[in-house]
């Protein structure tokens, strides 16, 4: 389990994370939702360093680490490999073909073996019905496809938890429904999932648990049948688009 306590963050003297402390259990996918500015992506990102909090801890069961603390090159290695994040651009390099793309990381940070990071990749393309795109470049590829590939190079690294940021908002909808199958699997098969998302039904769907925010402060945080079968007047509000 990740467990954040008391996370503060502020940007330019704005606070925009108030004091939150969320739970994201082990095997268990846990989607964040909220309207646009409410802090979704700073919280997500807050678990794998890429925003600082001025304070607030995150434990795993074994390490502890204080943000208002300062952060050693190890803990901060540590802390990183327990994540991989997929970005909703999702960020592929464009000079390197779809296998680098997805061993870049696993044999330069993991320092496995080129051929066990091939073939590792072949395994990944295959679950995600990619089977034979290696040799080809980013631009070779759709949207959906590449963000596939975002996938596989997360998964590669042998993260604990996967954290996704709005994974298909820049798909077309054909598109984003192979993505949202590939991420129903890995939900299925117990993958440790944290995921900001916008489409209501996919939420609904994967989640074992809703977190709500909204201004930065948490408003709900429990079961995904309670959150939409027995909505409060903010969350009814929120699920038929009022904001
Ligand atoms: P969400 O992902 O829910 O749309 P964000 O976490 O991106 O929300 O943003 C929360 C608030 O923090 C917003 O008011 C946003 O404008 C502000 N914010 C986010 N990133 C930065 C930044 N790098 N610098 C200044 N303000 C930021
Ligand atoms: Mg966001």
């Amino acid at each position: 389990m990740i467990s954040l306590k008391n996370i503060v963050k502020k940007y330019d003297g704005q606070t925009v994370l108030h004091d939150i402390s969320v739970d994201f259990p082990d095997g268990k996918t846990t989607v964040i939702l909220g309207p646009s500015g409410s802090g979704k992506s700073t919280l997500l990102r807050s678990i794998d360093l890429l925003v600082r909090p001025e304070s607030g801890t995150i434990s795993f069961p074994e390490l502890t680490y204080d943000y208002s603390k300062p952060l050693s090159k190890k803990d901060s290695f540590s802390l990183r490999r327990k994540t991989s994040m997929v970005f909703q651009n999702w960020n592929l390099f464009p000079n390197l073909t779809v296998t680098k793309n997805i061993t870049e990381a696993p044999i330069n940070v993991l320092k496995k073996s080129p051929a066990d990071a091939d073939e590792r990749a072949a395994k990944l393309l295959k679950q995600v019905g990619l089977d034979g795109y290696g040799d080809r470049y980013p631009s070779q590829l759709s949207g959906g496809q590449q963000q596939r590939i975002s996938i596989c190079r997360a998964l590669a690294m042998d993260p604990e938890y996967i954290l996704l940021d709005e994974p298909t908002s820049a798909l077309d909808p054909e598109l984003e429904t192979q993505v949202l199958r590939i991420l129903e699997d890995l939900c299925k098969a117990g993958q440790s999932m944290v995921i900001v998302t916008h489409n209501m039904d996919f939420a609904r769907l994967v989640s074992d648990k809703i977190v709500f925010i909204e201004d930065g402060k948490k408003v709900f945080d429990g079961e995904t049948h309670e959150f939409f079968d027995n909505p409060t007047p903010r969350i009814k509000d929120f699920l038929a688009g009022i904001s």
